[in-house]
């Protein structure tokens, strides 16, 4: 399992940061304890994600090329799945989602299914 060396430091960055003062009368917050539980959220999702993650080609990336809009070009999204190693899964996890998986747009992941039919 590959955990996100971001979210990691974000989690232990926030810990310390609403640590409390050795003074109890100086106790006080310094960050949103929020912050820590949103870092936590973030960190239990990467952890509950399945072990071909960490050979995808567009780890880091952002979701943003892969959930285009309508009319947005989605060829750089393909782009980089056409060089990914896990395509197939991919593909596979993104039955009945949308935007891009394994290289495919719905539409295409559609015909794809009737091709295969
Ligand atoms: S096939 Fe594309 S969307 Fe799927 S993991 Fe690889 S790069 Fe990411």
């Amino acid at each position: 399992m590959a955990l996100d060396v971001g979210t990691v430091t974000s989690v232990a960055l926030t810990w310390q940061a609403i640590d409390l003062r050795e003074d109890p009368d100086e106790a006080r917050y310094v960050a949103d304890p929020s912050d820590l539980i949103d870092a936590l959220a973030e960190l239990a999702s990467l952890l509950k994600r399945p072990a071909w993650h960490a050979q995808a080609a567009c780890r880091g990336a952002g979701p943003a090329s892969w959930f285009p809009g309508r009319g947005d070009d989605v060829r750089p999204a393909q782009a980089v799945c056409a060089t990914c190693p896990v395509a197939e899964p991919c593909a596979a996890a993104g039955e009945g989602e949308t935007g891009i998986w394994g290289g495919m747009s719905e539409r295409q992941r559609k015909h794809a299914r009737r091709a295969a039919a």
